[in-house]
């Protein structure tokens, strides 16, 4: 006998799902449909339990656990960052998390966030330029052309109105790729020069994004390379002992970051003093904290990944999933019948082997 309770089923979006339910909404409208919901969430930042994400490290890179709720949802991802994983077959970062009932603690909804994670990362960044970045920005350049890249291009271009890309990566295959996606998604390769140097990629950009992924203290562009005014979107560092800028540059930029707790620990700002000022997101998009105050000032986003940065996306996504009728439902947990006769469920496994015996 199925003593399951069809109410108590939770949701399942895997990873072929979740990327089809982006082709059939559009990139680009998801990628709104993110920004603002965590520019939304992040207005009302005081109704969050908030901690720094755990993790836990290794040689090769890193698993964290992030955590956080309000009165009415938990959620949780699951990511892992390891640089050499690409050399094996396998993505630097992948991701799935979940959305539980506060009320309850059940789980409504299991959702792959490998994608959402590049999704939900590309629309914050894309939030927080809005605020920082000079206004009539039309060039970017983009350092490191790997799995993030292509959103993080799209982000700025579908969102921002950013006009030209100038692209460098170490290696040249990974720009290729990114030409060649961006060609996909209507970007065409007039607008995109691969160039042979950061340097080179830097020369009249006015939005720089770096997101490359090596685990030790890099520097993927030179100080002298950024001009005033210029707004940082720093994406890669993300991890302790993992930075990709010149700590020159953090001296002479006006520094954002989402969680200071955890970008203490994992940001570009590990390589400054405990107490370097910074200012959180959340108070520039409640007018608590100015963003940019003039047209020469450098303004740095030093992202790692926040939380509720997956808060939002997995309530974004249920929600679309819901309504496109895409969830599947899933045996996660058991209904039982009596919920305190849990021995049951023995019972009822046992009936069954016998009738498959
Ligand atoms: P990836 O491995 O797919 O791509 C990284 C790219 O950087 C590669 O193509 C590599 O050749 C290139 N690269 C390495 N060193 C370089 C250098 N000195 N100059 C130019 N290019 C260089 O990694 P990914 O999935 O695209 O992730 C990029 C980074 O973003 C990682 O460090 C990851 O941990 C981080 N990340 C941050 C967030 C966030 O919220 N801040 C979210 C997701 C990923």
């Amino acid at each position: 006998m199925d003593t399951r309770n069809a109410a108590m089923t939770t949701d399942f979006l895997g990873a072929t799902q979740a990327a089809r339910l982006v082709v059939r909404h559009g990139l680009t409208h998801c990628l709104q449909g993110l920004c603002d919901t965590i520019e939304a969430d992040f207005a009302r930042w005081p109704d969050f339990e908030k901690s720094a994400r755990i993790a836990h490290h290794s040689s090769g890179g890193v698993i964290e656990l992030m955590p956080v709720s309000d009165a009415r949802d938990y959620a949780f991802k699951y990511v892992n960052g390891h640089p050499g994983n690409t050399a094996r077959g396998l993505p630097t970062v992948m991701a799935f998390g979940a959305l539980a009932d506060v009320a309850t603690g059940l789980p409504v909804l299991l959702c792959d966030l490998t994608l959402a994670t590049a999704l939900r990362t590309a629309a914050t960044s894309a939030l927080a330029a809005r605020r920082l970045a000079r206004p009539g920005c039309h060039t970017m350049a983009l350092i490191g052309a790997g799995s993030q890249a292509e959103f993080q291009a799209l982000a700025f271009t579908g969102l921002l109105g950013i006009e030209r890309l100038r692209v460098f990566d170490i290696d040249a295959q990974a720009m290729h790729k990114l030409v060649d996606n961006l060609g996909h998604a209507g970007v065409t390769a007039q607008r995109i020069t691969c160039c042979t140097s950061s340097a080179e990629a830097l020369d009249g950009a006015d939005i720089v994004t770096t997101a490359t992924a090596a685990k030790r203290r890099a520097c993927v562009i030179a100080d002298a390379d950024v001009r005033p005014g210029t707004h940082v979107n720093a994406v890669g560092g993300d991890c302790p002992g993992k930075t990709e800028l010149p700590a020159a540059l953090l001296q002479r930029a006006r520094i954002f970051v989402e969680y200071t707790p955890q970008t203490r620990v994992e940001g570009e700002i590990q390589q400054l003093t405990a107490d370097a000022p910074v200012t959180e997101l959340w108070q520039v998009i409640t007018g608590q904290a100015p963003g940019r105050t003039h047209d020469t000032e450098i303004t740095l986003f030093d992202s790692v990944g926040f939380a509720l940065e997956d808060y939002s996306a997995l309530r974004y996504l249920h929600g679309l999933a819901r309504d496109a009728g895409m969830l599947q439902p899933l045996d996660l947990v058991p209904a039982l019948a009596d919920p305190r006769d849990l021995y049951r469920l023995l019972r009822d496994a046992q009936q069954a082997e016998r009738g498959f015996g």
